[in-house]
């Protein structure tokens, strides 16, 4: 065997157990796929792609029409292979060995682990019990360790809580460094930080098209940054790295906001639905702006309650073995039937 570089050693991958199961909630993906003419309209202009060339290397087309939905020119936007691959590249670009990369815990653990990978030192945060972030606590970091990235997740994974908006920009007169606002599940929620995009602010936002676009199995994801830092990501990404049907899945969903508005209207609505039948067993729900809900059992243990809804095939994501989670369990919101057979699950194992 060889040896791999001594600081990946220690490293676990990222796990998120997939099992055969009648009802499943535990990766945030949405319950329902995108619409029929979505479909038909992929099918036709792949028919046309031509599969012997390079992709547009600079994705122009989906860069625009990304560009063009939120309001930005199109050299203020990067696209990559999901999010994942969004904020690997910006910590190639501008993390990387000898520098720090901050995270506020418990959040996304991705940020973590690719920052270990490009071989960055992580500095953490610690939030409050009620996994708010204490504006004191982020001052310490910044003070103690001056991060060259510091990531805020609004709303954050696993916890669903949106962060306000004077964290964001408390973070950004205290660092030196850039911050990632990661808003995977901004649509579910009721504020975004590109309002405070700026030429000038070293912030950027993430998205992807995983979640309330319906794409999760396309990866696709974006940045939306000041144009310095876009070309800077340009010069690091691999050539190429965008393949045609992908380029054209992206621009193409952009067609169907509509469509996209209506699917987070229902499952906003069915998460409050599932908060509040949560809330009137002995759980403690987390409130959520995403499209999950972080929630802890009172009565009985969180890794034997997960065990209790597997048995009756309902999987849950279990984050009771997490540190700072103790107990605790994260569920997807589904359709409106997954949600009935998860809340009736619930009141079957706790009451
Ligand atoms: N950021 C957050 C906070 C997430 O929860 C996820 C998905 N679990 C991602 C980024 C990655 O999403 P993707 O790579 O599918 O775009």
């Amino acid at each position: 065997m060889i040896p791999v570089r001594d600081d990946l050693r220690q490293l676990d991958g990222y796990h998120s157990p997939q099992v055969d199961v009648r009802v499943r909630l535990n990766t945030n993906e949405s319950p329902l796929p995108p619409p029929d003419a979505f479909r038909d309209a992929l099918a036709s202009e792949i028919s046309r792609i031509e599969w012997h060339r390079y992709p547009d290397r600079q994705a122009t087309e989906l860069r625009h029409a990304i560009a063009d939905w939120h309001g930005v020119s199109a050299d203020m936007v990067f696209a990559a292979n999901g999010s994942n691959e969004v904020l690997q590249t910006i910590l190639l670009t501008f993390a990387g060995a000898g520098r720090r990369v901050a995270t506020f815990e418990p959040t996304y653990q991705m940020h973590a682990q690719i920052a270990r990978v490009v071989g960055s030192e992580v500095v953490e945060g610690e939030r409050d019990a009620d996994f708010t972030l204490d504006p004191a606590e982020m001052r310490r970091v910044v003070e103690q360790h001056d991060p060259h990235v510091a990531f805020l997740t609004s709303p954050n994974n696993p916890t669903g809580l949106v962060e306000p908006a004077e964290r964001i920009t408390e973070l950004l007169e205290l660092a030196n460094g850039l911050v990632v606002a990661d808003e995977a599940y901004a649509q579910f929620a009721d504020w975004s930080a590109l309002s405070l995009l700026d030429e000038d602010r070293p912030l950027v936002v993430t998205r992807t098209f995983s979640k309330t676009w319906s794409m999760a199995g396309v990866r696709l994801g974006y940045v939306i940054g000041p144009t310095w830092f876009i070309r800077e990501l340009d010069k690091v990404v691999l050539p190429y790295h965008l393949d045609a049907a992908k380029q054209i899945a992206g621009r193409l969903a952009l067609r169907y906001v509509g469509d996209m508005d209506e699917r987070v209207r229902l499952i906003v609505s069915e998460r409050e639905r599932l908060s509040a039948a949560m809330s009137a067993l002995p759980i403690d729900v987390t409130p959520s702006g995403a499209n999950f809900v972080l929630f802890r059992p009172t009565t009985v243990g969180g890794r034997e309650l997960w065990q209790r809804l597997l048995d009756r095939s309902i999987l849950v994501r279990d984050c009771s073995g997490w540190p700072r989670l103790a107990d605790c369990l994260r569920v997807t919101v589904g359709t409106p039937d997954e949600n009935d057979a998860f809340i009736h699950g619930l009141q079957e194992v706790l009451t």
